[in-house]
């Protein structure tokens, strides 16, 4: 493919730029070393963290298009840039939960690390100024986040992608507690896979020892947090 170059600057947002380009159907996201937690409350830098997390998302969504589900992805530029397809953003964050943990565990008083019968789904509605609360599917309609069809191929990509997902982890010791997915539409209206899927985005434990490989090193300063996401991209990429 030809090479793709930036053009102006689209979107600043807490972890990456996103990027116009010369063609009108792709952007370029850059990753950010920086991170936020609660609601951009906790501020602070993770070492390589961009460069780790374009190198696992990329990897993972181009594992997931290998098993049926579509995706943004179009090609790795460097070590913190992709060229992605360009999307208008679906404004929900959607969670799938295997096991209970933070804020799940919190609201339902669960032990961390309490097994869920079934995969869980929740939905937050995709607002800064209104700390991303939590929505049904009776919101997402009324409110035309998405309508009824978007919303059921957004739910059923959620689940496969949970399968995939925790099977591929599981055969590197990584067990998939929760993690949360954005989708996009493009100019003809397909509904993809869009964002990224990292340690940013996911709760991964180690399937042996149990320990944190994730942003909750971050969030709760349990340091070791750059050792963490590279064990991950080492795990998943041999590197
Ligand atoms: N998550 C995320 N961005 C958010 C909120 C949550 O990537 O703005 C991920 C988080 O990393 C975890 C899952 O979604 O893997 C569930 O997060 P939870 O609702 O427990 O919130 P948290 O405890 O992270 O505040």
């Amino acid at each position: 493919m030809e090479t793709v170059k930036k053009t102006e600057q689209l979107y600043e947002g807490k972890a990456k730029r996103v990027y116009a380009t010369a063609n009108p159907d792709y952007c370029i996201v850059s990753y950010k070393d920086d991170a936020t937690a609660f609601n951009g409350l906790k501020k602070g830098t993770i070492a390589g963290k961009g460069a780790i997390n374009n190198r696992v998302s990329n990897y993972l969504m181009q594992m997931l298009e290998q098993n049926g589900i579509p995706t943004h992805f179009v090609m790795e530029c460097n070590e913190r840039e992709t060229v992605v397809k360009k999307v208008s953003i679906v404004p929900l964050e959607v969670i799938v939960r295997n096991i209970a943990a933070g804020s799940l565990a919190k609201r339902l008083g669960l032990e961390e690390g309490t097994k869920l019968k079934r995969p869980v789904l929740e939905f937050c509605y995709k607002n800064d100024a209104l700390g991303d609360p939590m929505v049904n599917t009776y919101h997402i309609l009324a409110m035309e986040f998405a309508t009824q069809e978007e919303l059921d191929l957004i739910c059923q990509y959620s689940f496969k992608i949970n399968d995939v997902l925790s099977e591929y982890l599981k055969a590197v010791n990584i067990e998939l507690i929760d993690f949360k997915l954005e989708f996009g539409k493009t100019a003809d209206g397909t509904i993809l896979l869009a964002d990224e899927i990292s340690p940013d985005t996911c709760r991964f434990w180690d399937s042996v020892s149990g320990q944190k490989l994730d942003k909750d090193r971050f969030r709760r300063d349990l340091g070791g947090v750059e050792d963490a996401y590279q064990e991950v991209l080492k795990r998943l990429l041999g590197e």
